[in-house]
């Protein structure tokens, strides 16, 4: 496989590095496109599959796994696969574009070992693991039981952090905006303004 730049944003769930990717998407000079992750977890709310997440059961996943059809994957929480199919990254990088994955810590620092000529990876750090359990709970799209499983993850998932190859404090959204835009610009090649939003 061979293209454009592959970004990488990891973090605990409920750092808002979602929230972070979906901002940069929305810039056009960075020419990025999102890498859709496939996952056997159930949808939440909204999310539509082949634009969240392709979603599917545990089985068909493990087929896909069998054929050697991911780039990486992990059981993120038992018995809720996720993946990055080769397909996906192919198919983007065909249109030209550069990549940006929201996926965990292990996935991230994996593809980074695959690709690291053209991987940036960058983790976002939340002020404190109290304030991701109220970020969670504010969100309130899961139970209890998986609200505290994330928790119990986030600890294990911040001692990766000196791993990347940047590290974003969100401990203020629009000042994490900018950082981020301004990383990724300066790593694809962008012009952009430095203080800009
Ligand atoms: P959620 O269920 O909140 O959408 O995602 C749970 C976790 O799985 C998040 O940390 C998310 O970034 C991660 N994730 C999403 N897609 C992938 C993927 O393709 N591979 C890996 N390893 N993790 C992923």
């Amino acid at each position: 496989m061979e293209g454009g730049k592959l970004i990488i944003f990891s973090a605990p769930s409920g750092s808002g590095k979602t929230t972070i990717v979906r901002y940069l998407l929305e810039q056009p000079e960075l020419n990025l496109a999102f890498s859709v992750s496939a996952t056997s977890r159930p949808r939440r709310g909204k999310e539509k599959n082949g634009e969240h997440y392709y979603f599917m059961t545990v089985s068909e996943f493990k087929k896909h796994i069998k054929n050697d059809d991911f780039l990486e994957w992990e059981e993120v929480y038992r018995d809720n696969f996720y993946g990055t199919l080769k397909t996906e990254v192919e198919r983007l990088w065909a249109e030209g574009k550069n990549v940006i994955f929201d996926i965990d810590v292990v996935g991230g620092l994996r593809i980074k070992k695959k690709y690291p000529d053209v991987t940036l990876a960058v983790f976002v750090k939340p002020p404190s693991v109290d304030e991701l359990k109220i970020r969670l709970k504010k969100r309130s799209t899961e139970s209890d039981d998986k609200i505290n499983m994330r928790i119990a993850k986030a600890s294990v998932e911040l001692a990766t952090a000196p791993q990347f190859d940047k590290v974003i404090k969100n401990y203020d959204l629009d000042t994490a905006l900018i950082e981020a835009k301004n990383l990724v610009a300066e790593y694809v090649g962008a012009k952009t303004s430095k203080t800009e939003g």
